[in-house]
């Protein structure tokens, strides 16, 4: 039995780490504000006062939301951009004191990229390994440390496996040393806890999309006293950091989304827990099947399977012939034929790394659409593995 939701339509969508739907609730808010509330909030008369006070309120909704003041939040343009800008804003400001940058090897592409550019503009970076799960371990990164080190991103919790990483130990490992902590806690609001002072950390990166809100607005949290080079220059938006007229209605649909997110992570995460433990007990039925990242400490709604013997892309046009919507960590996003760098990270040797399957529940799923998703891949599994000459003689049958 197929389900048929008023958001996403008649596909059991199992993508929400790649994007989300925005809010029926969350979108009516941001209406307005592309209608009569339109002004520019710099500007001085009764409509533009409108849309500052709009703003302002956003603000105040990310800032209550992670537990910062409303002048440490800085809208962006989403995800990439706050990583970009931590990241470059931090190094190049302070690289009077040194030159060194720490981060992991499973990183998002946004901070992948972005410290392989800083190494082309003269830093030293240091990719730190991770364990069999995905966690980076608190003794490496105390290793890693120089006299030269300036910056630390470590990710709160990763987006193809889940993985949870001990932000708070590695925060107070980072503040004892006097060196900058960034995070990318994109996957992490509205499936766990993301208190700032809690992870001990100085610049931490949202984005609006992850969390039910529009796609294109996001936000960059930054400690009071940061030494960090602006974004951008040329009006005086974001207090001079990051200039340009402000995205009016996407931050106040950022706003609404997150209060959302934040009041309702209980209810949430149970739910997700529950349909994760259905979906997962279902999938590790299937012979020569593993669990990648971490059994315990991963978000509430990640399940990410490998099947030996198949390639994950495949399984995912089957999928897509069902109507259901997944996510593989093999060779989707771009031309090359390598496996996802996360669990090659982990360990996981090539050809088995290729037969990955990303799962993200949402708000919106159901038990009826996890009892779907395993009635329909069995056979598309043991169908592929018929097809596959990897496929050893027992399981053909
Ligand atoms: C989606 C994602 C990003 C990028 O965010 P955008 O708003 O899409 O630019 C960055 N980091 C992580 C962990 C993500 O999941």
């Amino acid at each position: 039995m197929k389900n048929n939701n008023k958001n996403t339509g008649n596909t059991v969508y199992l993508d929400h780490a790649a994007t989300t739907f925005t809010d029926p609730v969350v979108l009516e808010t941001m209406l307005p504000y592309f209608t009569e509330n339109f002004g520019n909030p710099s500007s001085p008369y009764n409509i533009a006062h409108i849309s500052r006070e709009a703003l302002d309120k956003a603000r105040q909704q990310v800032a209550d939301a992670i537990n910062a003041d409303t002048e440490e939040i800085y809208f962006t343009s989403g995800g990439t951009e706050s990583d970009n800008w931590a990241i470059k804003g931090v190094a190049f400001a302070n690289r009077k004191r040194g030159n060194h940058i720490i981060t992991s090897a499973i990183e998002h592409h946004a901070v992948l990229h972005t410290c392989q550019w800083l190494e082309k503009q003269g830093f030293e970076v240091t990719y730190l390994p991770v364990d069999k799960y995905g966690q980076v371990r608190t003794e490496d990164v105390k290793r890693a440390i120089r006299g030269d080190t300036i910056l630390i991103s470590v990710m709160l919790a990763n987006n193809e496996i889940g993985t949870i990483q001990p932000i708070p130990e590695i925060g107070r490992i980072a503040r004892k040393k006097g060196i900058y902590f960034h995070t990318d806690a994109v996957q992490g609001i509205g499936q766990i806890p993301v208190d700032v002072e809690a992870l001990n950390v100085d610049l931490l990166s949202l984005s609006s999309h992850k969390f039910y809100g529009p796609k294109g607005v996001g936000a960059l949290y930054i400690k009071k006293g940061s030494r960090i080079d602006n974004h951008s220059h040329g009006g005086a938006q974001e207090k001079k950091k990051r200039a340009g007229t402000e995205n009016v209605p996407g931050i106040v649909g950022m706003g609404a989304a997150i209060e959302q997110a934040i009041s309702q992570l209980e209810e949430h995460a149970a739910h997700m827990k529950k349909l994760r433990t259905r979906l997962l007990e279902g999938l590790l039925q299937i012979p020569a099947t593993h669990l990648a990242g971490h059994p315990e400490k991963r978000l509430p709604n990640n399940v990410n399977v490998i099947f030996e013997y198949i390639e994950g892309e495949s399984i995912l046009l089957m999928l897509n012939s069902f109507s259901i919507a997944a996510s593989t960590g093999s060779a989707c996003t771009s031309a090359s034929l390598e496996p996802s760098h996360v669990l090659i990270a982990c360990g996981f040797p090539h050809e088995i790394a290729h037969g990955s399957l990303r799962l993200t529940l949402g708000k919106e799923n159901t038990e009826d659409d996890v009892d779907y998703v395993l009635q329909i891949i069995e056979p598309i599994i043991k169908r592929l593995r018929a097809m596959s000459p990897m496929t050893p003689e027992e399981l053909r049958k």
